[in-house]
Formats: structure tokens, C-alpha cells, sequence
């Protein structure tokens, strides 16, 4: 039976994945091996015997995270994604998916993001490190495609949240630091402090949906361009606060501080090509994805990834 390596099976797309089943799919996470590390990536590899890789390992943070460590995050990404690539071709891999995120794109792009305006532009100062790094996998399976042959396709998802998120305050992306502020500050019965003005815009996907499509595009998505995964629905930071507080029951007051980075004020993204493909794919609704992933939070805190 063909075997399905999934990297990076600490996060919340990986443990979506793992929550569906699914036979002949192999789990590895941090401590299994050292992706940044060439001998121990081939070594794991040569043990597992993949046909195919699903590979989500990554250095990944929030706007906070992103600014403090640009270059481990530029370093261990890099690294992670030039071991995996190489050693999935060396030891014939047949497909493998990775992931990029629309923080790669340029800062001054024409909207909606397109796959094809990766490289157009340097990308925003706050994830710089992170941007570049992650922009090499599409380079890197596009040489690859070139001159190997190989069937490496990138993936690239807005802002994923969802079950086994990492709920860090000051480096966690946005929805679970905000869950984690929400819940703190109603236990509390302190104010909700939020970065930034609230004004924005931001397309979140709840991991669920991700897995679904990641398999999808295992199967079905052969093409050397990236594809967008994404519903193309904007919602403002103070929307998505709204939200939480309404499904964590929080009744104080919300401050907006607007000394903390906004970041890239919108980036929508143009999810047309994923349409076509998909045409009836219905995605999780933000109220739905965040009553469960808060569910998950109080179940599970203090339990969890920080
Ligand atoms: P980004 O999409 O790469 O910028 O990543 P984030 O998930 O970190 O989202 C950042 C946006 O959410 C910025 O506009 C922040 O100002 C806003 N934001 C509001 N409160 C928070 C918070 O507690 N943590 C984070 N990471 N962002 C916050």
C-alpha cells in the first residue's frame, strides 16, 4: 500500500488531517526528527518509504512572533523546506504538497492576490523572513517540476485557525491569541486589550476545511501554479472580535491599541481557480469555526500549545 508522510503533525492542519482517519497516512511531528537537519530528514524518509508527503512542518507565528524572530523564522523555514523537497525527490516521492501562506505576497500588489504575483514585489516588513523563506518552495518545486519531473504542488492558504492552534499571547496569530485574551480577560473581569485599530481585513479558513482541501489537491491538483485555498470573504479584525466575545460570553469593554502593528492593512484573495475546480466546496462559516475552536480551548486550557 502507497504511504502518505504528513510532516509537521503538531499543528492545527496536521491534526485536523489526523482527525479524519484515513489509512496508510504516517504522522511525524518535531521530536520524530529534525526537518533542519539534511541526514535526519533523509533518514526518516528512508525509514517511512512515502509515496506521497503532505508537508506542513513549518516556524510559523503570528504578526507578534513574525517581527521578533524574522531570521529563525527565514533560517529554520528555509532549511525544513529544502531538506524535505530534496530528500522526497531523492528517494522517489510521486507527489507532495506544501504550504505557503498569502503573507507571501507582495505588500504593493494589485487585489485580489493572484498565484501569479508571487514574486512581483518585496513582501511586508512585518514577515519578511518568514515571506522570502516560504516563497522558495514554490521556486524550489517549480525547478524541480523543470528538471526532475517531479509533481510538487504549493498551497496557499489566508489565515488558517482552528482545534490545537498554538494560543501564545504575544506571538499566536490572531484568533487564538484573541480567544486566549477573551478568556482571560472575562475571568479576570479586566478589559479586552486588542492590537491594532481593528480596522484590518483579514480571510480566515478554518483547519477542517484545509485538510478536506489538502486532499483534494493530493488527488486532483497536478498544475506547477500555486492555488489559492481561501473563500474570499473579508472580515475586519473588529468583526472577528465581535465574534469571539459573543462566543466566549465576554461583557466588558474592548480597547483598541492602536500603538500595537496593524500589519498589512487587507489581502484578499482571488480564490477564482479553486472555483473552478471546486465549484460546490462549502466552507466552514466563522461563527461555526470559532464556537468550535473556542469549545476546544475551554476543554482543553491550560493544556495546550503556547
Ligand atoms: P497576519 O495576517 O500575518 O498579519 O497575522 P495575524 O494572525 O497575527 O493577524 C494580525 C492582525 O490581527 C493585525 O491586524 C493585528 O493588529 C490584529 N490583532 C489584534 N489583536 C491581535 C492579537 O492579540 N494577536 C495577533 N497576532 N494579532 C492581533
Amino acid at each position: 500500500m502507497k504511504k502518505t508522510l504528513v510532516t509537521g503533525t503538531g499543528g492545527l492542519v496536521g491534526y485536523a488531517i489526523r482527525k479524519l482517519n484515513l489509512e496508510n497516512f504516517i504522522y511525524i511531528i518535531r521530536k520524530d526528527a529534525d526537518l533542519t537537519d539534511f541526514a535526519q530528514t533523509k533518514r526518516i524518509f528512508e525509514k517511512i518509504k512515502p509515496k506521497r508527503v503532505i508537508h506542513l512542518a513549518a516556524e510559523v507565528a503570528g504578526i507578534g512572533g513574525n517581527i521578533i524572530h524574522s531570521g529563525e523564522f527565514f533560517r529554520s523555514n528555509i532549511m525544513i523546506n529544502v531538506n524535505v523537497l530534496e530528500v522526497a525527490r531523492l528517494t522517489g516521492v510521486s507527489k507532495l504538497i506544501s504550504f505557503m501562506s498569502t503573507c507571501v505576497f507582495p505588500d504593493k500588489c494589485s487585489y485580489p492576490l493572484n498565484e501569479r504575483d508571487i514574486h512581483s514585489g518585496p513582501p511586508h516588513p512585518s514577515n519578511a523572513g518568514y515571506a522570502y523563506a516560504k516563497r522558495m518552495l514554490e521556486v524550489q518545486s517549480r525547478a524541480y517540476r523543470k528538471e526532475f519531473g517531479c509533481n510538487f504542488i504549493v498551497a496557499i492558504p489566508t489565515n488558517i485557525y482552528g482545534e490545537n492552534d498554538i494560543w501564545n499571547l504575544e506571538e499566536g496569530h490572531v484568533i487564538p491569541s484573541l480567544i486566549h485574551k477573551v478568556f482571560l480577560a472575562k475571568k479576570s473581569g479586566s478589559d479586552l486589550v486588542v492590537w491594532g485599530s481593528g480596522k484590518p481585513l483579514r480571510e480566515f479558513v478554518y483547519s477542517r476545511d484545509i485538510a478536506k482541501l489538502t486532499l483534494w489537491a493530493m488527488r486532483k491538483y497536478d498544475d506547477e501554479l500555486p492555488i489559492i485555498l481561501t473563500n474570499s470573504e473579508e472580515v475586519s479584525i473588529k468583526q472577528l472580535v465581535d465574534v469571539i466575545v459573543e462566543e466566549v460570553g465576554f461583557k466588558g469593554k474592548v480597547i483598541f491599541d492602536r500603538a500595537k502593528p496593524d500589519g498589512q492593512f487587507r489581502k484578499p484573495s482571488d480564490n477564482s481557480k479553486l472555483k473552478k475546480h471546486l465549484p460546490k466546496f462549502s466552507f466552514t462559516p466563522l461563527e461555526k469555526g470559532i464556537k468550535n475552536t473556542v469549545e476546544w480551548f475551554m476543554k482543553n486550557h491550560p493544556n495546550v500549545r503556547m
